[in-house]
């Protein structure tokens, strides 16, 4: 395993970066105050309360200048240990109260307290850092934004800035690089431009349209899915979008899943129903409607079940974090002795996925129980024998993970799926969920071999979270050029004139023969062919095929490829087998 990011030098680096920063933004805004500035996962931050002056993204320059003429003063920096009171006479001395002192508050009693000193600037920090401002050769700084301290609203709005360091030029040209690219292939401009998904203000927040494309994207992968489902023993279910407000008192989610929840809906009757957070105590119900044999075992239950859960508007994410969504979600009950066998399932059908979406690199993350047995449900015997089922059916599946010890929920070992896109980024996708609590609270049962009932072990599994998330990384990963197999479009038809649009239908049908379920346009508007081919670029269609006279007589098709451009005059057969790769 690799060493954790806390432990490494890039973190180190990144921390002094931050310090860098803030000794320069004191020298520049000497009354500026400091709160917290941590390395984060691509770079760092530094929140600060500029007082009644302003400062915006024009005022970073002149903060890096000063961070490189810090660093070319290769000042050491210092690790010292402080007593609480001496920690408190010098922040009080370098009027970085009240912050600072709230934060030396926080410090256990009986913990450490140190300052990190780099020349005049000094702050209250557990570090670690790297031995020298000269250290800090490659950084960048990035963005300006509001945070409030601590995080809470009731609280004073401070100026967060953002920036990054790398060990190595390259390595930052790269992160730079990205960044821009990222800009370009973000989801929610990609979304309207390639027709795929939009927001409207008069429907609602976080509330997504599917536009055709992205519909008919979404049908292709819940199609894949769908049958890949069945092959693999999946049972398809379906369950309404709202329930009795009794089915989720039964399952605790009114209690622990309130806040998530929209508010509730009261009949005539005086009975209260509420909209649908998750579709497990459906699927529990269908499992309790009759009596089950260890037989039976598995039942597997699938649903793309939509559901909507109350996010903060400020959490709201284009498609991935919205507050309606459809989960890939199956729910599946078994013997505890299936556990092994099912995990592994599991994660082969997430892996056949992820290779089919082209998406080759993933991981997942173990949570585990901690030491404080008392906040979870179920015997400690069977979390650990489920903590190595699930271990062993990644090793024996080919899939990395990493252990997380107390990321687990209060009923059961989780695995989460990490996926890595083309620009290196971090995506959490969904989750493989172990539950001894649903089943414990239902009352499930089986009769097992010996004639006593016994009770199932329940897997909650939805591996791509939600369409909207995986659509949306989608988007970003392929910058909406989607491989042939996925894209909405995946042959535009250009007839060159009017005349030749019927010989253009022609030729799609002829296509459509052979191919069943190809996606083929026809552009027969009255444009001009170099502005037809333009528009059709603009779509990052795979393939575009122009018809004129010269085609329709040799009976060959021009083709233009979107990676490899015009490939010239092919006959059809000649096509198909490109495009089938
Ligand atoms: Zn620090
Ligand atoms: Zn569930």
């Amino acid at each position: 395993m690799s060493q954790s990011y806390e432990q490494s030098r890039l973190y180190a680096l990144r921390h002094s970066a931050a310090h860098l920063m803030a000794q320069s933004v004191l020298q520049l805004y000497p009354d500026a105050k400091l709160t917290i500035g941590p390395p984060i996962e691509n770079g760092f931050y530094y929140d600060i309360d500029f007082g009644d002056q302003k400062f915006t993204e024009a005022d970073l320059a002149k903060v890096e200048e000063k961070m490189r003429e810090n660093a070319a003063r290769h000042l050491p920096i210092v690790r010292e240990e402080l007593t609480r009171d001496q920690a408190r006479d010098r922040i009080l001395r370098l009027h970085q109260d009240p912050y600072k002192i709230e934060l030396l508050s926080d410090i256990p009693e009986g913990d450490v307290i140190t300052f990190y000193t780099q020349g005049e600037f000094t702050d209250l920090c557990r570090g670690p850092h790297v031995e020298c401002t000269g250290d800090i050769e490659n950084f960048k700084l990035l963005t300006v934004a509001g945070a409030y301290w601590r995080g809470s609203e009731r609280n004073k709005m401070l100026t967060r800035l953002y920036g990054t360091a790398f060990e190595s030029a390259e390595e930052l040209e790269r992160y730079l690089h990205n960044l821009e690219e990222a800009k370009k292939r973000d989801h929610r401009v990609l979304g309207r431009e390639l027709g795929l998904f939009m927001f409207s203000h008069t429907v609602g927040q976080g509330l997504p349209l599917w536009l055709p494309k992205g519909a008919i994207l979404r049908e292709i992968l819940t199609d894949f899915l769908r049958a890949e489902q069945l092959k693999r023993g999946y049972q398809p279910v379906v369950t309404p979008n709202i329930g009795h407000q009794r089915l989720y008192e039964k399952s605790g989610h009114l209690i622990t899943f309130r806040e998530k929840m929209y508010p509730f809906m009261t009949d005539e009757d005086g009975d209260i129903h509420i909209l649908k957070p998750m579709n497990c105590p459906f699927h529990i119900e269908i499992y309790r409607s009759s009596l089950r044999s260890y037989r039976e075992l598995p039942i597997r239950y699938a649903e793309f079940g939509t559901v909507y859960r109350y996010e903060q508007s400020g959490e709201l994410a284009g498609m991935l974090r919205v507050r309606g969504f459809t989960q890939d979600d199956a729910h599946i009950f078994m013997r505890p002795d299936q556990l092994l066998d099912e995990f592994k399932g599991v994660v082969d059908l997430t892996i056949h996925v992820l290779k089919w979406l082209g998406l080759n690199e993933y991981s997942a993350r173990l949570g585990t129980r901690d030491d404080e047995g008392a906040k979870y449900v179920g015997s400690p015997e069977n979390w650990q024998l489920a903590e190595a089922a699930i271990k062993q059916a990644c090793d024996e599946m080919g899939m990395d993970y990493e252990v997380s010890p107390g990321d687990a929920a209060f009923y059961g070992p989780k695995l989460d799926l990490i996926v890595k896109d083309a620009l290196g980024r971090s995506w959490q996708m969904g989750t493989v969920q172990v539950d001894y609590n649903l089943p414990e609270r239902f009352e499930l049962e089986y009769t097992g071999e010996d004639g006593q009932p016994h009770q199932p072990v329940m897997i909650h599994r939805a591996p791509f979270g939600s369409l909207e998330r995986m659509i949306g990384l989608l988007t970003e990963h392929y910058g909406g050029a989607f491989p042939f197999h996925l894209a909405p479009v995946q042959i535009a038809i250009l007839p060159i004139a009017d005349r030749h649009n019927d010989a253009a239908y022609k030729l799609r049908d002829k296509i459509l023969a052979g191919r069943p379920g190809w996606r083929i346009s026809v552009d027969d508007s009255s444009e001009r062919l170099g502005k037809k081919i333009l528009m059709n670029q603009h779509q990052k269609i795979p393939y575009m095929l122009v018809l004129g006279d010269k085609d329709i007589e040799n009976n060959t098709v021009s083709v233009r490829s979107r990676e490899a451009g015009d490939l010239g005059a092919k006959s059809l057969e000649e096509f198909l087998r490109i495009a089938e790769g």
